[in-house]
């Protein structure tokens, strides 16, 4: 995938617009999505209701790493910070599992060293975003919470996060960039007709800490992303630029081995002594660090319309909140930016148009990274460690060796590829069934039915779109 070149948008044909684009929201997709406005020549505000992170301590269990792969690196590289990123990334070319008994396994994730996931600190990449957006001339309102939204007068009502005074301010165009519990998604749903789901998992996530070792390098494998898989629950790490491991623990909220039982310093200990014994020696912290950082809820919300009459939009977790699994989150996110500016692109500021086409383009791939990413996380904390699993992964791996545009793995389509999520779910699901043919009778590669696989190959797949 070539991220090298960035576009300089066209905006001659535009029907630019002196009214004002805002933004509620300056975590990941606010700022990027407004730096490229900006350059498009919208004039462009963001409304933040946290402070500064540039100039106050964010605070903990907000500074979880994020694994950044190619749907969002393309959105970066179209506006030209891509290259910038590169200084602040750990590229992670597969997983790393930690058995029970401290065995090591390692899965590469794609098809070769070019097919990486890359590990990205949340705090750097927000930093990095809003020096971006400033630098273009954005203007960041922070601590100004979003507390309500009139459509029919396009009045934004704001509160001080300092003073409390609250002030009011009008705009022709609202996008909401506020992430999974959304003002103004809250504003939508006092509307008639509008549908919304949200489903909380049962587990929970907790952010621990790796240090680095004395020298200041890493103390596990650094280019890999660690995975204790215990069947119902895990603990992950990835790697940080300055050392470290940000580590996130999942686990159910209640039950037998829940947070709910982990109450003090010895629960802690004991139930990573029995469960994480390798990970434990490298956690010298690890009850004050368990015990200093909030325990975080992992949801996934549907909703419809995401728009309204051309006045605003919702964009990112706002629109579409999914659980952690597939790592996609913020790389759907950024695909989102990358669908609206094209549409802009297109269409100018004709935003009933760019809305209207935003939403049905995206809608039914945001649905399904949703759904998938569900699925990925009975994969990650389970059937990784299974043998069956890994047999599997092995024989995809073969078989988009030998047909790199007909048969890729779901895994690479949704991280290596841009195609679009419906797309790698209907292939996926097709892929199944030939891998179950093909693996089902055999325990060893070498006894490959490959004429069973040419003709299955052919069958079911070739009729499709090739997966470039
Ligand atoms: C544990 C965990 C791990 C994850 N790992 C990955 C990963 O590996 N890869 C990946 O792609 N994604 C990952 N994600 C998902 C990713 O974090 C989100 O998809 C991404 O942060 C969404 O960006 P956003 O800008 O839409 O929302 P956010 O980043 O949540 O930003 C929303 C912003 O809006 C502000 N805001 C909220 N309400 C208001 C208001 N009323 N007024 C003004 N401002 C407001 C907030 O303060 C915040 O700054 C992970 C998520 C979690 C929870």
């Amino acid at each position: 995938m070539d991220h090298t070149n960035p576009v300089e948008p066209d905006n001659s044909h535009m029907n630019r617009t002196a009214e004002t684009i805002t933004l509620i929201g300056a975590g990941l997709n606010g700022p990027l999505l407004a730096t490229s406005l900006k350059k498009r020549g919208f004039h462009v505000e963001i409304y933040e209701r946290r402070p500064d992170m540039r100039k106050v301590r964010i605070s903990a269990g907000r500074s979880i790493n994020l694994a950044l792969s190619t749907r969002g690196i393309h959105a970066l590289a179209q506006a030209n910070l891509w290259e910038a990123m590169r200084p602040i990334i750990i590229p992670m070319k597969g997983r790393m599992m930690h058995s029970a008994a401290g065995e090591i396994t390692f899965q590469p994730y794609g098809k070769d060293e070019s097919e990486v996931i890359n590990s990205i600190s949340r705090a750097e990449l927000n930093i990095a975003l809003l020096n971006a957006a400033e630098a273009a001339g954005v203007t960041i309102h922070f601590q100004q919470r979003c507390t309500g939204f009139d459509p029919t007068t396009g009045a934004i009502e704001l509160r001080d996060e300092r003073s409390g005074a609250a002030t009011i301010v009008k705009s022709g165009v609202v996008i909401g960039c506020d992430g999974s519990a959304s003002a103004i998604r809250s504003e939508m749903l006092k509307m008639s007709r509008f549908n919304f789901s949200q489903r909380y998992l049962d587990y929970g996530y907790k952010e621990l800490t790796i240090p680095a070792s004395t020298d200041g390098t890493h103390l596990l494998e650094t280019h890999a992303l660690h995975i204790w898989p215990r069947g119902n629950y895990m603990l992950i790490a990835l790697p940080n630029i300055d050392g470290t491991f940000a580590c996130i623990l999942f686990l159910p909220f209640e039950g037998a081995e829940s947070f709910a039982r982990l109450t003090t310093h010895a629960d802690v200990l004991d139930f990573f002594e029995s469960r994480f014994r390798d990970a434990l020696r490298l956690m010298p912290q690890l009850p004050d660090n368990y015990f200093a950082n909030p325990t975080g809820a992992m949801v996934t919300i549907k909703c419809s319309p995401w728009h309204v009459e051309g006045k605003w939009l919702l964009l990112g977790d706002a629109a579409h909140a999914i659980v952690p699994f597939f790592g996609q989150g913020l790389n759907c996110g950024f695909e989102d930016c990358t669908c609206l500016l094209e549409l802009t692109d297109r269409y100018g500021a004709d935003w009933p148009r760019v809305f209207k086409e935003f939403e049905e383009q995206r809608k039914v791939n945001t649905d399904a990274i949703a759904d998938m990413a569900i699925e990925n996380f009975v994969e990650m904390r389970d059937r990784v460690a299974d043998p069956r699993f890994l047999f599997r992964k092995k024989v995809e791996l073969t078989l988009e060796a030998k047909y790199p545009l007909q048969f890729v793995p779901k895994y690479a389509m949704v991280t290596f590829h841009r195609v679009p999520y419906s797309v790698a779910l209907a292939r996926g699901v097709i892929q199944e069934g030939i891998l179950a043919e093909l693996c089902d009778p055999i325990r060893r590669i070498e006894d490959l039915d490959w004429t069973k696989a040419d003709r299955l190959i052919r069958s079911e797949l070739s009729a499709l779109e090739q997966v470039s």
